[in-house]
């Protein structure tokens, strides 16, 4: 049979796929998005009143099975048990999509160990854990798309962000060595980059540079653009829409990648 591609209206119809974070941001136009093309969703996150109401929302407007299930990405017992309830619900989960994080900034002398461990266990070793709860069964159930929500910062430096930067890298290195190691499963594992883009973490960064520099939020705003040589920040829609081209059954040969979706900021 041959591979469901772009061009089919629901080619992700049958397939469980997992989002953490999805309740707002971008993991929520992942989880749109992905539910527009036919997946079944569960929505991951650490506030219940928030991500039952985005599934039911998503229930309704995408006719597919939703639910939401709380957790922290920190905490192996509550991941554990959050995907063993998912699996029960939707049934085997093909698809996860690793998009809970956190952006926390400091100059490298204040960074100390807790916020080291602190930015490291939600970008890096959360990944992780999600990861070992889907990998058998993506193998026994012969289809599994992995795939990891880095940044630019995953690829190159930037100041006042060494844990983050730390624990991106880490994250495309797992994206790397993991993909070679299930090559010859019917399982893909990518990374998608994404420069700025337009969620409460660029508003958080704008709070915290208008509060250390005294800049206006406007001058903090053209700082950040300045980064992407569109002039731009990055919808969240753009990196749905490259996360959703990685689950398709046709893109089974892309894997081990680190896309960026940056308007040219890194080549
Ligand atoms: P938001 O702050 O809007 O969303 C972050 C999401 O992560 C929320 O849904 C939050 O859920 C979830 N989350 C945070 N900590 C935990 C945790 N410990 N356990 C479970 N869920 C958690 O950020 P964005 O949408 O912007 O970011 C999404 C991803 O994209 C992140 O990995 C980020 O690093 C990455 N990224 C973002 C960029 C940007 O400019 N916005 C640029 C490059 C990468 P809740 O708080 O409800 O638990």
């Amino acid at each position: 049979m041959e591979a469901k591609g772009i061009a089919d209206s629901r080619p992700l119809a049958g397939r469980h796929a997992v989002v953490t974070g999805g309740g707002r941001g971008i993991g929520l136009a992942i989880a749109d998005l992905l539910a527009r093309m036919g997946a079944d969703l569960t929505l991951m996150g650490r506030s219940r009143a928030v991500l039952d109401q985005r599934a039911a929302e998503l229930a309704d407007r995408h006719g597919v099975g939703v639910a939401a299930e709380v957790m922290d990405v920190t905490d192996p017992p509550l991941v554990e048990a959050a995907f063993t309830s998912a699996a029960a619900r939707l049934g085997p989960i093909g698809i996860l999509v690793n998009n809970a994080g956190v952006a926390r900034a400091a100059p490298f002398a204040k960074t100390d160990p807790i916020f080291w461990q602190e930015v490291l266990a939600v970008d890096l070793t959360g990944a992780f854990l999600c990861i070992r709860q889907v990998l058998p069964g993506m193998a026994a159930g012969g289809f599994g798309r992995i795939v990891n929500i880095a940044s630019t910062a995953g690829l190159t430096g930037f100041p006042y962000i060494s844990a983050y930067c730390a624990a991106k890298h880490g994250l495309i290195g797992l994206t790397r060595a993991l993909a070679r190691e299930v090559a010859r499963q019917p399982i893909t594992v990518n990374a998608v980059c994404p420069g700025y883009t337009d969620t409460d973490i660029v508003g958080s960064a704008l709070d915290n540079i208008t509060a250390k520099t005294g800049r206006s939020r406007d001058e903090a705003l053209a700082e950040l653009v300045a980064h992407n040589p569109q002039g731009r920040l990055i919808e969240p829609r753009e990196v749905a829409e490259t996360v959703a081209w990685l689950c398709l059954p046709a893109s089974a040969s892309i894997t081990g990648q680190s896309i960026l979706v940056a308007g040219g900021e890194l080549m």
